[in-house]
């Protein structure tokens, strides 16, 4: 088993490590302000082009890996990374000052949504494959045989987040659609923890070796300048970007892409504060119990999610200020939190301070603080919703254990404040049955600026399923058409291609008449698993027309 003490701090470029320029920065630990072995590199402007033609020629070399075998690639990562064992923990709970069971949980999720994309990849249904059988007869024109599915897009630079050491790391949900799609990856790593980053990426180039992927399948990439990052995506060997982060690195990115002599696309999940509509008679039945869920969503992991409830919006009502009193006595009564590093601390006192500069914003109740290195306190503040929405600075995220309850006169203030929101990953409703019936404007306002609504619950905590949508509109991230979560993370990596009129010999076995994948298609119009020919497809159709629950 790999020891932290063992760490190497170099870049691992198609299973080499390198370090051109080496001892550049080293991790802290944010609860006690050490400064964490080893140093790690800088990358090089020739070690990304190293990096990108590697992932490129990996990409050349395994297009046509069966499904089976990139199953087992993923599965053989879900494998390294559990084998990585305590020393995994450790190292990250050093570098993150997130505890154990966190980490732990986390690293639970993380190989969980490797065997997720396995499953996906060996069932084969996810390159969406269309075909239009040729009608030579038709008048007054023929119509050609047409073949549509998803490929792959190429080399996938994917940048580790800090608020998710693993899961949404160097093997997160980017890299493992990345790889499920059949494209190679090429990690910067967060600067906030290159420990973890090292030792996960370690892991996933042994299993790279271990199934007989070509090397360059994986590479990993340390810096501390944002000039590498913008370099990884400038290079005209990368394909596509996964980014998780602040909307100012984020929308850097983006437009770096946008102004490639040819754009790519950047998937980009940035600043979101998740708004939670609270009405009036959910508050009436039960205003204690929604404001000690709240507390508890809005300071899980320290505030650090990007689906952290930081905006509750609510009409002016004895029992919403039922429930502003008990969540400023819960605030009042949390524990101190310590941040990820200096950065987003230093960006959450700005963050809180922004906030109490401006006229009508009154601070609630504050939370303990400690003395770590990284420290922070929980916030609510208070604020009508006329100024809330007079003051654009309001909407902006503040990464932490903070909260902003925002007071509407009556129905209508509610409403024109929910549609004055910018786009969020989710909107959350608090409502009995009979007033969300109701309040139908108010929930397609909400449901026009999220790509999650959540009834009754909290943002906090998000399913890696099938039907998970985790992304939103701008701002919330850079394409309201994507997930960064779920299986359906897979599709921003894979473009469609349509053959047309072409011999059996070039089709991908997906296309093939006799399906020998037994994948879902869409034959003529209609989904079947059947072979080519009119009898196997009807009688497909009968069995679907006949069991809709089977689809
Ligand atoms: P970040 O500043 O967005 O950095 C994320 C990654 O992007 C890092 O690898 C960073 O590298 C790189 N980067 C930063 N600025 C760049 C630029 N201008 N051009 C190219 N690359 C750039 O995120 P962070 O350091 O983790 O946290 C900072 C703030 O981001 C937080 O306070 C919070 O507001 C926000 N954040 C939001 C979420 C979310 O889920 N919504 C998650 C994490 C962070 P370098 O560090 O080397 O510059």
């Amino acid at each position: 088993m790999p020891q932290t003490d063992a760490l190497h701090g170099c870049h691992l470029i198609a299973g080499r490590r390198e370090a051109s320029m080496p001892d550049a920065f080293r991790a802290t630990n944010p609860v006690t302000g050490a400064a964490l072995e080893p140093l790690f590199a800088e990358a090089t402007a020739g070690e990304i082009d190293q990096a990108l033609r590697q992932a490129e020629a990996a990409f050349e070399a395994d297009r046509d890996v069966p499904a089976e075998r990139r199953a087992a690639l993923l599965e053989a990562i879900a494998d390294e990374v559990e084998r990585l064992g305590e020393t995994l923990v450790e190292r990250a709970t050093a570098e993150t000052g997130l505890p154990n069971a966190r980490i732990q949980g986390e690293r639970g999720r993380t190989c969980g949504q490797f065997r997720l994309f396995a499953h996906l990849v060996r069932e084969g249904s996810w390159v969406a494959a269309r075909i239009d059988p040729a009608q030579p007869e038709r008048a007054p024109a023929p119509r050609p045989d047409l073949r549509r599915m998803l490929v792959p897009l190429g080399p996938v630079v994917v940048f580790g987040a800090s608020n998710f050491p693993l899961a949404f790391s160097v093997a997160g949900g980017d890299t493992a659609s990345a790889l499920a799609a059949g494209c190679p990856v090429v990690v910067k790593a967060h600067p906030a923890h290159p420990g973890t980053s090292e030792l996960v990426a370690e892991a996933v180039a042994r299993a790279v070796g271990r199934e007989g992927f070509h090397p360059g399948t994986f590479s990993l990439l340390h810096a501390k300048a944002a000039e590498a990052g913008v370099a990884l995506v400038r290079h005209p060997l990368t394909r596509a970007v996964g980014f998780t982060g602040s909307l100012r690195a984020g929308r850097a990115l983006f437009d770096a892409a946008a102004a490639r002599p040819e754009p790519i696309p950047v998937y980009a999940e940035m600043g979101s504060t998740n708004p939670v509509v609270v009405l009036p008679e959910a508050l009436e039945q039960s205003a204690e119990t929604i404001a000690d869920g709240l507390v508890a969503s809005m300071t899980l992991g320290a505030g650090q999610f990007c689906t952290n409830p930081g905006v509750v919006l609510g009409r002016r009502s004895p029992a919403l200020a039922r429930f502003a009193r008990r969540v400023a006595a819960g605030v009042a009564a949390t524990q101190p939190y310590t941040l990820l590093h200096a950065g987003i601390c230093e960006g959450y006192q700005a963050g809180v301070a922004r906030w109490a500069s401006v006229a009508g914003v009154r601070t609630l109740a504050t939370g303990a603080e400690g003395g770590t290195a990284t420290p922070a306190r929980a916030v609510v503040a208070t604020v009508d919703a006329r100024t809330f929405r007079a003051e654009p600075l309001l909407q902006e995220e503040v990464f932490g254990p903070a909260t902003l309850l925002v007071e509407a006169e009556d129905e209508s203030d509610l409403l024109d404040t929910v549609r004055a929101l910018g786009g969020h990953l989710t909107g959350t409703l608090w409502g009995t049955d009979a007033e969300l019936a109701r309040s139908l404007p108010l929930v397609n306002a909400l449901r026009r600026r999220v790509g999650r609504l959540i009834v009754r619950g909290f943002p906090t905590g998000v399913e890696v399923s099938p039907a998970m949508q985790h992304g939103g509109p701008y701002p919330a991230t850079t394409d309201a058409r994507s997930t960064s979560v779920g299986t359906a993370a897979i599709e921003r990596f894979a473009r469609p291609v349509c053959y047309q009129d072409a011999p059996a010999s070039l089709l991908p076995p997906e296309l093939q008449d006799d399906n020998p994948r037994g994948i879902w298609r869409m034959v003529d119009g209609t989904l079947t698993r059947a072979p080519l020919g009119a009898r196997g497809a009807m009688q497909e159709k009968a069995q679907l027309d006949s069991s809709p629950s089977e689809r």
